[in-house]
């Protein structure tokens, strides 16, 4: 890991990609608009960006379209299109202080998560991906011995995706890696708050050998950019991670165009739930204070409710505010920085906008919450635990996605299951206890696409990741994911 000060030499001379990227290389957009790239740590200006609308998502389709009807890359052999994703990761590898130093500038996560997180999952994602294509087989199904029938998985053709800021590049790998394996080519619409490391795995994916037109890149706005694709009638597929909001008007979209398929990893308010049988209580606090405070809060599997049993309250905040304290905010070049800035001044005062309310519907502050902005100095907020909080409190119940907590009690198992059920939301859940048969009974009856006991987050490559309910319908990684990106065909031959 390189020094703060290596750091920073690295970004006074890193440069970045400020256009569209399209059938193997950069283009302004069609109407020579652009939109400000900020860095979140001192608001200064990264880029003026390609500001892609219909036009530009008309033209990328076409080329995507193109390249997947020539058989470039969907009819390549699959050794071979292994060997370039995996010379594709290689490069990536070889760019891996570059590329987490961009996604660091962008939108303001610590480097050490990105050297640590991010770059080696992204990888690893990709990695696993290549192996994949491979080792992928048909099946003939058992018919009657007069007929032959086989089954194949072919690739959908033009898949867009669509991706958040919060992850910029795992995000954005955990869906391309498998679209890419399984032979699709690929538009991708890249967060208007963090595009810029999108273009530069773009541009390395040409240098590994992935065909022209196979992978391109749009930066551009939702509303114009995002809302062209989805509605796009070349489109077959649109893979999407974001907020809930924006999922169920992709499906809309997908109902007024073509029926393309629609896959959603969207928004959540997930539970931790502290049995009083939990051994560690130090353990259980430091894994609620990671679940919350990790990357500002600024993670979809953010454990923003936690449901205490009532017999160890005090003795479990007592540690709980300690371990968040360990916190602090600071510049997230400093390879000791757990907390940089939240990633705009909108995400800024959203967070504070749920504080206030919390206290206006009588929650108890029990740490943080204070404003601190100044103009210039970054969208900084503090790690924040409220206490008495209820259902009926809106921060309780909505996504806030910031470093905000809602501590409230239970007295039985019953009802620390209800609560965490009680959300529109289903994405992960943390459950600290040490009776194994309680650690079963529970996960099972979660309404959450992921549990983890006694811990948070953790995953692997080959680990479905995604939720149910408003989180979403689909899963990133593993062979679940890979799977959404291919068709099925069955072919009937008669033998007599
Ligand atoms: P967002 O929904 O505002 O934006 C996500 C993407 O959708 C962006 O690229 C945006 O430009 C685009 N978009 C916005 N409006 C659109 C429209 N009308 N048509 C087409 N595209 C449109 O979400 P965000 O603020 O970027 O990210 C935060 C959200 O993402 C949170 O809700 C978080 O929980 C969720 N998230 C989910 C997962 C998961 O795996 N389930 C992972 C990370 C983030």
């Amino acid at each position: 890991m390189k020094t703060y000060q290596e750091w920073q030499a690295l970004r006074d001379t890193i440069s970045l990609h400020s256009e569209a990227y399209i059938n193997g290389g950069f283009t302004p957009a069609q109407s020579g608009e652009t939109f400000d790239c900020i860095n979140p740590t001192d608001e200064s200006l990264l880029v003026k960006m390609a500001s892609c609308d219909e036009a530009d998502v008309n033209i990328a389709t076409s080329v995507a379209k193109a390249a997947f009807k020539s058989g470039v890359w969907s009819n390549m052999a699959p050794g071979k299109r292994k060997r370039i994703l995996q010379k594709w990761a290689d490069l990536i590898e070889a760019h891996q202080d570059e590329l987490a130093l961009t996604d660091t500038l962008d939108m303001g996560k610590s480097i050490s998560e990105m050297v640590n997180i991010d770059v080696p999952d992204s990888i690893d994602a990709l990695r696993w991906s290549a192996e994949c294509i491979d080792k992928l087989y048909g099946e003939i199904a058992p018919t009657n011995p007069n007929n032959l029938a086989l089954i194949s998985r072919e690739p959908l053709g033009v898949v867009a995706v669509i991706t958040p800021w919060n992850y910029p590049l795992m995000m954005v790998m955990w869906k391309i890696a498998p679209a890419l394996a399984a032979g699709n080519s690929i538009i991708l619409k890249p967060s208007e708050k963090a595009p810029l490391s999108a273009l530069r795995i773009a541009e390395l994916a040409t240098q590994a050998g992935l065909p022209n037109g196979v992978f391109n890149v749009l930066p551009g706005f939702g509303h114009t950019a995002g809302k062209a694709l989805a509605l796009h009638h070349d489109i077959g597929t649109l893979a999407f991670t974001g907020s809930s909001r924006v999922a169920g008007m992709l499906m809309q979209y997908a109902g007024q165009s073509n029926m393309k398929r629609v896959w959603l990893e969207a928004g959540g308010k997930s539970p931790c739930l502290v049995f009083d049988d939990c051994k560690d209580i130090q353990a259980a606090a430091e894994g609620a204070a990671a679940a919350i405070f990790t990357n500002q809060g600024e993670v979809c599997i953010a454990c923003s409710r936690l449901y205490v049993h009532s017999s160890i309250k005090e003795e479990f905040m007592a540690a709980l505010i300690n371990a968040a304290k360990a916190y602090v905010s600071g510049d997230p070049l400093d390879p000791k920085t757990k907390m940089g800035p939240m990633v705009d001044k909108a995400q800024l005062d959203t967070v504070h906008r749920f504080i206030d309310s919390a206290l206006a519907d009588g929650a108890t502050l029990a740490l943080g919450g204070v404003r601190e902005y100044q103009a210039g100095q970054g969208f900084y907020a503090q790690p924040t635990i409220f206490t008495d909080a209820s259902h009926k409190m809106e921060f309780v119940r909505e996504e806030i996605f910031g470093p905000v907590l809602a501590v409230m009690t239970f007295d039985t198992e019953e009802e620390a299951i209800a609560l965490a059920n009680d959300s529109q939301y289903g994405l992960g859940a943390s459950v600290w206890t040490n009776d194994l048969a309680r650690a079963h009974r529970v996960s099972r009856l979660l309404e959450s696409g992921m549990v983890w006991v006694n811990t948070w987050g953790d995953g692997d490559t080959t680990v479905p990741f995604g939720g149910v309910k408003a989180s979403g319908n689909g899963r990133d990684k593993s062979w679940h994911a890979l799977e959404k990106y291919t068709e099925i065909k069955n072919t009937w031959i008669s033998l007599k």
